[in-house]
């Protein structure tokens, strides 16, 4: 299926696409298929939740060395500076494939560090910047608690209280994915009673005294953790942002990481179509091929407009932020319509797969669990429609 020339593509560029873009979408595309994917199936079938590290790190220096390598982060601190229309289609190219969702390419390709690293002092830029597009480095985000991830402002009751030369921090944080696999961190901590307006943002470095962390298994392939701190101690320079700015950090990291999951969701969800529409020829039942049903020509019909109009409001959404608006009720749309669209897809093409669309070694039910996953992540559907509803109704 040639799905790079078609879908994503014209929706943003027309007939007439930037030829260094087609180029990178290309090669991903090819690299994916010819490099990642032989080693995915291999785990598959051996029933592994991953790819192992060590048969991944060959491939992140060929992807480094090709130039493949944290798409998003500006050319200056060694990223491919992507802009977020660009992204869109590079992202989605970057996850058509089996394990790992949160990471495209199976984190081949780099982690981009968290964009609110891009709005810290000087010293921190250069200090952390350069360094995690070098490394590849895994950044955690310890935003959630025990208390509720939906409402932060509120559930945040990990403390941070000023002493000599830095804050020590006291709370736990839970569902903190990444932090095993991490040297640095974002924490959200409680600096005043005042809301929103009490949350403060740190950077933490790892190991840290007084921090340790419990693992939590999920559906999803990718587990996540718990994470306690008692008397950490964080110095004054670690500080990110201002004061009492944290939510407002917080925010600007979620506005991203949503559209990132949404973009993912689709990319998963267009391969599983793709692999359905190369199936359905080929298999007969009552004497003649799946594809001459209409029941399931229909079906994969839908699945293509799901996936079209999930693709449209994600670049919709994109758009905003690249003309730097504020793109907060397009992102929470463009995440809670792709990541529900994406589910129904890939239970649809399971569906058309029958029997052999449940074996462990077909990549369908690793996208089901972790499309699961995404419907809660960063804003679960509820809290999408809550931000959705707010605006809508707020005067104008
Ligand atoms: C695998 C995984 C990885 C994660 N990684 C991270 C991470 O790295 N960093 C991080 O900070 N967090 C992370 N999270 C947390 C995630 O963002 C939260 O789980 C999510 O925001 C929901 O919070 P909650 O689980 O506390 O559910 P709750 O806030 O308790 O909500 C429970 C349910 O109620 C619904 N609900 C809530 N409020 C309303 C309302 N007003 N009206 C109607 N329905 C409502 C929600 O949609 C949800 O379905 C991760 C979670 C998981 C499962």
């Amino acid at each position: 299926m040639t799905s790079i020339e078609a879908p994503a593509w014209r929706m943003a560029y027309g007939d007439s696409p930037p030829e260094e873009l087609g180029l990178l979408l290309s090669t991903i595309r090819t690299f994916l298929t010819r490099e990642l994917w032989p080693l995915e199936q291999e785990a598959m079938s051996q029933g592994l939740p991953a790819v192992p590290r060590d048969l991944l790190e060959p491939l992140r220096k060929k992807a480094k060395a090709a130039g493949m390598w944290c798409f998003g982060t500006p050319t200056e601190w060694g990223g491919l500076g992507l802009g977020p229309m660009e992204m869109a289609l590079v992202l989605e190219e970057a996850s058509r494939h089996t394990f790992s969702l949160p990471d495209a390419g199976d984190g081949v390709f780099g982690y981009d560090p968290p964009n609110i690293l891009l709005g810290g002092s000087e010293a921190q830029r250069q200090r952390y910047l350069a360094n995690a597009v070098e490394n590849g480095e895994q950044w955690f985000m310890g935003i959630s608690e025990p208390t509720g991830g939906s409402d932060p402002a509120r559930a945040i009751r990990t403390r941070a209280v000023r002493g000599d030369g830095g804050w020590v921090l006291n709370g736990r944080k839970m569902w903190t994915s990444r932090i095993d696999q991490a040297d640095h961190g974002v924490l959200f901590a409680r600096t005043s009673q005042d809301g929103r307006d009490g949350i403060t943002a740190f950077i933490i470095d790892l190991p840290a005294d007084g921090l340790s962390w419990r693992r939590i298994d999920v559906i999803r392939d990718h587990h996540t953790n718990e994470v306690l701190l008692e008397d950490v101690f964080v110095p004054e320079s670690q500080l990110l942002g201002e004061v009492g700015k944290g939510f407002q950090l917080a925010q600007r990291w979620l506005n991203q990481g949503r559209l990132k999951i949404a973009t993912q969701s689709v990319g998963a969800a267009q391969l599983a179509l793709d692999m359905a529409c190369e199936y359905v020829p080929k298999r007969e039942t009552f004497g003649a091929p799946l594809s001459s049903r209409q029941g399931i020509q229909w079906m994969l019909a839908d699945c293509d407009v799901e996936l079209r109009a999930a693709r449209g409001l994600i670049l919709h959404a994109a758009g905003l932020l690249a003309a730097g608006r504020d793109p907060r009720h397009e992102t929470s749309v463009a995440k809670l319509y792709a990541t529900e669209a994406a589910y129904r897809v890939v239970d649809q093409t399971m569906q058309v797969h029958g029997g052999i669309g449940l074996t462990r070694d077909m990549p369908y039910e690793h996208w089901l669990r972790a499309l699961r996953v995404n419907r809660i992540v960063e804003g679960a559907s509820e809290v999408q429609r809550m931000v959705i509803a707010r605006d809508l109704l707020s005067p104008r």
